[in-house]
């Protein structure tokens, strides 16, 4: 410590100045005002220096006064000078931030301030009148925690005269709390006074800021210690660990005080590992990145860097860990060094592993019930196809009407078994997410007949209105799925009918918006039929539920139409809403949004052509290959055709048609597609090898009815094709559309 001292006695009082200039108490500002009054002591010193010399010999002044006018001047303008340095100093001294003071105390324990400067109104909110020669009014706002280290601490700096620096809180009648710091010096008067001569800040501000740094470092330090199972690291921006934390001991084994100063990735990370990411980096950002950079690289880019690590421990072991790296900068944005922050990952790998396989194990459970529904329902088809076309066939035979009831109601009874096979088959596609909508151009006025064929007849056997209203504003040529309309606005209409006694059923279509790629249509289906109560509607798109056990039983059905038309209406991009009340009739209702179509629709689907082409005409003595191994479907087939005069040639397999096609000539091939040794797929393919059976026509016989399997049918080779169980009707309108009649 350094003291500047400046001695003054004016008007027969003695000051003196200390100036402390200890780099650890004196601020810079400090430091300019101390140089302010150490150059303004020295002037004022020799200024009285100058005037008591001047007193002393005053009578030889006199003289020199008579006779030299100017000296006389010269020392006037000195005195001048020096009353005007005496005001200077008196500013400084009051302008010093903080308190400087001249504090004394007597051996009686009395003490006193004779001098303070105008500082001691912020430091104490006293005035130095109110201090003056008795100072208690200032040790009363001594905050009484801290008193008695003050007075110990004065009776210490008295006693070995060493300079007393003391920290201590106050309590200010308006600004409550503050820190206020001090340095003086004392000096032992015979009397056995002490006087200290020094000065005092408030530090308030500092020691919060101080407080709030030791805080945060605390808390900090707490959080290091409490993470367990966390590994916190930090280093440089060279990589070497400045923190280690207990987690990251826990974690890899090692001891922090080995580690602090050491090189982060050589040390528990997997070589070539490193070595890989390094070279990923380096073909990502074009330049060579190796050694720690491989690790702070990115998050130097981007701000942070979270990715999996293999920790290797100190005992070899081996741990999955998500480190997250990010750069630590300071108050500047000057790197400092960077934060990582690392979490064993390993047993929730092994978690997210299990629930994964566990998700695939279901997915393919699904995958297998619904290949074992889809087989069974092939499976379950032909043998339909068999009880069906046999119906059919004897119901076109003269018989007694009793027969003839049981034969229709078998005929009924397997149709309906039909379309429930085809409920179950179409639910376990849409479960396990195999259902594709299509985008293909359709005819809105087609669809409608269609809809109109298959519901006007029951709709007026039970004595129901039945209409189908298409705003006249409606494009007819669209572009959607129309099969899955269909099968929508299929389900809708039959229930409408299904639980209709009396009234109508209505198909509403009206435009709702159009631009010059798409429309949107609001489709609305309304019944006057017995309704829906509220609390029903809730579970109606849940599969397999039927709202009423009796009603169903009463009325048929599976409980599947609304779930699957509702995933649907999902698949397309909408939903149903539903008006209905119980006594009075529901009214389902959806929108969709479908293209607008400019090209001619160029093949025709057999609900299309089914008004359209006459049986009629004639295909009597054409010759028609059936390839089918099922020796129900062969007969069956065959007695659909016989009638026609069609000329039927069986082969059991692919390859024996192939044979029978290289004999004889024919007109068109009806090919079942599930067949031993050679299937109907690669039949086609075969045939279409060859060059004389390039226009050959080829029609499939499939059980299967999605769209894949029809699309897979086109792909080989084959012109068309007629679902199972085959419908006598359309498999003689397909015929007529592709064969050549015989003129
Ligand atoms: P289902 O094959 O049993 O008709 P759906 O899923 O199509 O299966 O319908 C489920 C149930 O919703 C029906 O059993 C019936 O209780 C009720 N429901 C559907 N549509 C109507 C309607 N228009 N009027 C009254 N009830 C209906």
């Amino acid at each position: 410590m350094l003291l500047h001292t400046s001695n003054l006695s004016i008007g027969g009082r003695s000051w003196r100045f200390e100036i402390a200039a200890s780099p650890t108490y004196v601020t810079t500002h400090s430091e300019d005002y101390m140089r302010f009054i150490l150059i303004a002591c020295l002037l004022l010193t020799s200024f009285v220096i100058g005037f008591c010399l001047l007193s002393s010999g005053r009578e030889h002044l006199l003289e020199i006064l008579v006779h030299e006018r100017s000296t006389e001047i010269t020392l006037l303008h000195e005195q001048t000078t020096a009353l005007e340095n005496q005001a200077l100093l008196a500013k400084i001294f009051h302008n010093i931030p903080g308190m400087v003071f001249q504090f004394k105390l007597f051996p009686d324990g009395h003490a006193s301030l004779p001098l303070v400067s105008e500082g001691i109104g912020d430091l104490y909110e006293l005035s130095a009148d109110q201090v003056g020669e008795d100072a208690s009014t200032l040790f009363a706002r001594i905050h009484p925690d801290d008193y008695n280290q003050v007075v110990v601490s004065l009776q210490e700096s008295a006693r070995s005269e060493q300079p007393l620096q003391l920290e201590y809180r106050v309590l200010l009648p308006e600004k409550g709390l503050r820190w206020l710091s001090g340095l003086s010096r004392p000096e032992k008067f015979d009397d056995g006074s002490t006087v200290w001569y020094g000065f005092q800040s408030d530090i308030t501000e500092r020691k919060f800021a101080q407080k709030l740094a030791y805080e945060t470092g605390e808390h900090l330090r707490l959080v290091l210690t409490a993470a367990t199972g966390i590994s916190v690291i930090t280093t440089d921006v060279n990589g070497l660990i400045t923190i280690f934390n207990p987690g990251a001991e826990q974690m890899l084994g090692y001891v922090a005080t080995d580690m602090i100063g050491k090189q982060v990735p050589a040390l528990f990370h997997l070589p070539e590992e490193v070595e890989q990411r390094g070279l990923e980096l380096t073909l990502e950002l074009g330049w060579p990145v190796s050694g720690f950079s491989i690790f702070v690289e990115k998050s130097l880019e981007t701000g942070q860097e979270i990715r999996e690590w293999t920790y290797v421990c100190k005992n070899g072991s081996r741990l999955l860990v998500s480190l997250c790296v990010t750069p630590i900068r300071n108050a500047n944005h000057e790197l400092e060094g960077f934060l990582g922050i690392a979490t064993d990952i390993s047993e929730s790998k092994e978690y997210q592993d299990s629930i994964m396989l566990a998700k695939e194990q279901a997915e393919h459970f699904l995958q297998l019930k619904s290949q074992f529904i889809a087989s069974m329902s092939h499976e379950i088809r032909t043998p339909m196809a068999a009880v069906i076309g046999f119906s059919q066939l004897a119901l076109v035979n003269e018989m007694p009407d009793k027969i003839r009831l049981y034969l229709e109601n078998i005929n009924i009874a397997s149709t309906s078994l039909l379309s429930i096979l085809n409920d179950i088959l179409d639910f376990s596609k849409l479960e396990v997410g195999r259902t594709i909508i299509e985008q293909q151009p359709f005819q809105l006025n087609a669809l409608l007949d269609t809809l109109d064929k298959i519901f006007s007849i029951s709709a007026q056997q039970q004595g129901l209105k039945f209409n189908l209203v298409l705003a006249s504003n409606i494009p007819n040529n669209l572009i959607g799925d129309k099969l899955r309309l269909q099968q929508v606005l299929t389900n809708l209409l039959g229930n409408a009918i299904k639980f209709t006694t009396q009234g109508s059923v209505s198909l509403n279509i009206t435009l709702q918006q159009i631009d010059l790629t798409q429309v949107r249509l609001l489709f609305c289906v309304t019944d006057t039929g017995i309704g829906i109560s509220a609390e029903d509607q809730k579970k109606l798109f849940q599969p397999f539920s039927q709202v009423d056990g009796s009603i169903t039983r009463r009325f048929g059905g599976t409980g599947l139409g609304l779930a699957i038309s509702h995933k649907l209406m999902e698949l397309m991009g909408s939903e149903f809403s539903l008006i209905s009340n119980p006594e009075l009739g529901s009214s389902f209702s959806f929108e969709l949004v479908l293209g607008l179509s400019t090209s001619t629709i160029s093949r025709q689907s057999h609900f299309e052509t089914q008004g359209l082409v006459t049986i009629d005409q004639n295909l009597s003595g054409t010759r028609v290959l059936v390839v089918e191994d099922n020796l129900l479907i062969q007969q069956v087939v065959r007695g659909f055709l016989d009638p026609s005069g069609i000329i039927v040639t069986i082969a059991n397999d692919g390859q024996e048609a192939l044979v029978l096609l290289e004999q004889n000539e024919f007109d068109g091939v009806l090919m079942d597609i599930h067949m031993p040794i050679m299937n109907g797929f690669e039949a086609t393919k075969q045939i279409r090898r060859l060059p004389q059976f390039a226009h050959l026509p080829v029609i499939a016989l499939t059980a299967g009815v999605t769209v894949e399997e029809r699309e897979q049918c086109l792909a080989t080779g084959m012109n068309d094709f007629i679902p199972k169980p085959i419908d006598s009707k359309q498999l003689l309108m397909t015929l007529t559309q592709w064969l050549k009649p015989l003129s």
